[in-house]
């Protein structure tokens, strides 16, 4: 009974017209700030999330914590229990759910690729049957990602150009998911909006990304990898700022329009869309290593290899003028103030005393 008000009160909106989100992957970098600038505008936010060890749930806790002292609830559970979904939605009326929860990483797939069809292809279908059964019907953002347009070379990549060719199960499961949120959407009039993130990065990140391990590894004075393409080329990625990402999410959750039930036949189609969220600006690894070592005052030990086959693409660039007229999405924040940003977070949080980085 406790734990029912507690689910109440979370969900509760401070606000006129405000929401009330159901955030899957509450306690996941990206899922812990999206919660934290609702809840701080006055939407009322339940997070769930299975806290499992794909990387240090400590950090996975430390974040939950940071959501507490938010009056925010991040319940432990998995996507996949069906019982635990239907309750939540017997308890509040969700408005929207923000769907972050998922196995993130590219190269984790050659170890444990079970966990990629458990979390982005069942977890998801649980959580669109919950969706579809309940009343009313939530609106539905989640994660896709830029992974979907895999080996299309074709650059800046927009919405509507090629996604057929995945380069990793990774890859794989996110276009699958959004084959899969398209036909929950024709056949039960669920509203659906997919978010194609380009490489998130920013204080409280991923411990499994490379930023955050180089910068691990440059302070401790291990040696780091940069990879290069066939061609000796540079790998460069859309780094894009997590605060960007989160005012992203909040516009796509704030036109994401409303579930009509199946077939939307009495109030007209509910809507499908997907947008990407990047920065437009590609950066090359190695510029990427040369600011942590200017921010961290620590020159890196670098190795350069060859990229071995294991699922990441040479370039990504986002075309995002679709997400800056249907939601205003213009990200503001450069990789130099990004990273300033993030090794600030890092040397604190690490407990390390670096005061001349200050
Ligand atoms: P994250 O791993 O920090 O967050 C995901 C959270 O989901 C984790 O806390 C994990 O414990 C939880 N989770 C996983 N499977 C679950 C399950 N079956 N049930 C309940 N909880 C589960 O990752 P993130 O970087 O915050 O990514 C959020 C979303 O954005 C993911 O869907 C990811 O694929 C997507 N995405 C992220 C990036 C990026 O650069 N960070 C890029 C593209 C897409």
């Amino acid at each position: 009974i406790q734990w029912e008000k507690q689910i109440r009160n979370s969900a509760k909106t401070n606000r006129p017209g405000g929401m009330s989100v159901l955030v899957t992957g509450a306690a996941g970098f990206i899922g812990s700030h999206v919660s934290l600038a609702l809840k701080k505008r006055g939407d009322g936010v339940v997070g769930l999330d299975n806290f499992n060890n794909y990387y240090d749930p400590s950090l996975k806790k430390a974040r939950q914590s940071l959501l507490h002292s938010q009056a925010i609830l991040v319940v432990e559970g998995d996507l996949n229990d069906v019982k635990l979904m239907a309750k939540l939605f017997d308890l509040v009326a969700f408005t929207q759910v923000m769907h972050l929860a998922a196995q993130a990483g590219v190269r984790y797939a050659m170890e444990n690729p079970s966990s990629y069809v458990h979390s982005n292809i069942a977890g998801l279908v649980t959580l669109l049957e919950t969706c579809k059964s309940a009343n009313p019907q939530p609106a539905i953002v989640w994660a896709s990602s830029s992974s979907v347009y895999g080996l299309n070379d074709k650059v800046p990549f927009s919405e509507l150009d090629r996604t057929d060719q995945p380069a990793s199960l990774y890859a794989a499961t996110k276009k699958a998911g959004e084959e899969i949120t398209h036909t929950y959407n024709h056949i039960y009039g669920l509203a659906i909006t997919g978010l194609r993130f380009f490489t998130v990065y920013g204080p409280w990140g991923r411990p499994d990304m490379a930023y955050f391990s180089f910068t691990r590894n440059i302070l401790q004075g291990k040696t780091i990898t940069i990879y290069r393409g066939k061609n000796k080329a540079d790998l460069a990625r859309d780094f894009t700022y997590i605060d960007d990402i989160v005012k992203g999410c909040l516009g796509s959750l704030d036109t994401s329009g409303r579930s009509t039930g199946s077939g939307g036949k009495k109030r007209g189609p509910a809507p499908y869309r997907n947008f990407n969220l990047g920065n437009t600006t590609p950066v090359k690894v190695p510029t990427l290593v040369n600011i942590l070592e200017k921010h961290l005052r620590v020159k890196a030990k670098r190795k350069i290899m060859e990229m071995p086959g294991n699922g990441d693409v040479p370039y990504t660039h986002a075309n995002i003028s679709l997400a800056r007229r249907e939601f205003g999405y213009k990200p503001t924040t450069d990789l130099q103030t990004g990273l300033k940003k993030f090794v600030r977070w890092y040397l604190s949080y690490y407990g390390y005393n670096r005061k001349d980085v200050w």
